[in-house]
C-alpha cells in the first residue's frame, strides 16, 4: 500500500547515537513524528507511559501479537518491543512523516510490510569510539558492553540492507546528513505532486 507520508526507520548498534539523532531531528522537524512502540520492559529514569514507550506486560504484549496488532516486534536485550500498526498508519495515511528508531531485525520487517520505508543505519566511526562511548555512558558493567560490542558486530553486518548510512562522527554533520535524507524524500515526484498541487495545475502539468 502507498500512502502519502514518509516512514524513516533508524537503526543502529548501541552507543552510535541513534536516539540523540533522532530526538534532535524531532526538534528540529515539527512535521516528522515519532512512532512510540510498545516494550515489555520496565520504564527507566523520567520515562513516561506513552511518551518513550507504551509499557506492556508480557500478557498485554501477547494479546497484541496474537491479535495481529503489530507491524513488528523483536526481542532486544531480553525483552519484547514492537511497532503497533496504529502508531504509524493512521499518520501516513494522513500525509505525516513518521520515524521509527527501532532495532535493526525490526526495521528489515517493516520494510517488508511498507516498500517506500526509507532505512537508515546510523555507524560509528570506529571500534575504539563506540566502545569509549559505551564507557562513558556509564550506564553498563564490562560484561554488559562487551555483550553491546559483540551485538553490534552481527547488527552492522546488516548494514548494506539499509538504503543510507550514516557516520556519526561529528554529531552536528551527522543531524545534517539525516536531515539531508527526510528533505530528499520530500522532493520525489510522488511527494511534490501532492504538496504542491497547485503550482503543477498553474504549470499545466497534468
Ligand atoms: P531501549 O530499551 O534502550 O529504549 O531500546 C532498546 C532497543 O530496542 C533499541 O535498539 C531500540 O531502538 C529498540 N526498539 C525500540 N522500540 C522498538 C520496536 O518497536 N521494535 C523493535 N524491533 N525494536 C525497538
Amino acid at each position: 500500500m502507498d500512502y502519502p507520508g514518509n516512514l524513516f526507520v533508524v537503526a543502529a548498534p548501541s552507543g552510535a547515537g541513534k536516539s540523540s539523532l533522532v530526538k534532535a531531528l524531532l526538534e528540529l522537524d515539527s512535521l516528522v513524528h515519532p512512532s512510540i512502540s510498545h516494550t515489555t520492559r520496565a520504564p527507566r529514569g523520567q520515562e513516561k507511559h506513552g511518551r518513550e514507550y507504551f509499557f506492556a506486560s508480557e500478557s498485554e504484549f501477547d494479546a497484541m501479537v496474537e491479535g495481529n496488532a503489530f507491524v513488528e516486534w523483536a526481542l532486544v536485550h531480553g525483552n519484547r518491543y514492537g511497532t503497533s500498526k496504529k502508531a504509524i498508519e493512521e499518520r501516513i495515511a494522513q500525509g505525516s512523516d513518521v520515524i521509527l528508531e527501532i532495532d535493526f531485525q525490526g526495521a528489515l520487517q517493516i520494510k517488508k510490510a511498507f516498500a517506500n520505508a526509507v532505512l537508515v543505519f546510523i555507524l560509528p566511526p570506529s571500534w575504539d569510539e563506540l566502545r569509549s562511548r559505551l564507557e562513558r555512558r556509564g550506564e553498563d558493567s564490562p560484561e554488559v558492553i562487551e555483550r553491546r560490542l559483540k551485538n553490534a558486530a552481527v547488527e552492522m553486518e546488516q548494514v548494506h540492507k539499509f538504503d543510507f548510512v550514516i557516520i556519526n562522527e561529528l554529531f552536528e554533520r551527522a543531524l545534517f546528513d539525516l536531515k539531508a535524507v527526510v528533505h530528499a524524500q520530500r522532493l520525489k515526484y510522488a511527494a511534490q505532486r501532492r504538496a504542491r498541487a497547485d503550482t503543477f495545475e498553474s504549470l499545466n502539468i497534468t
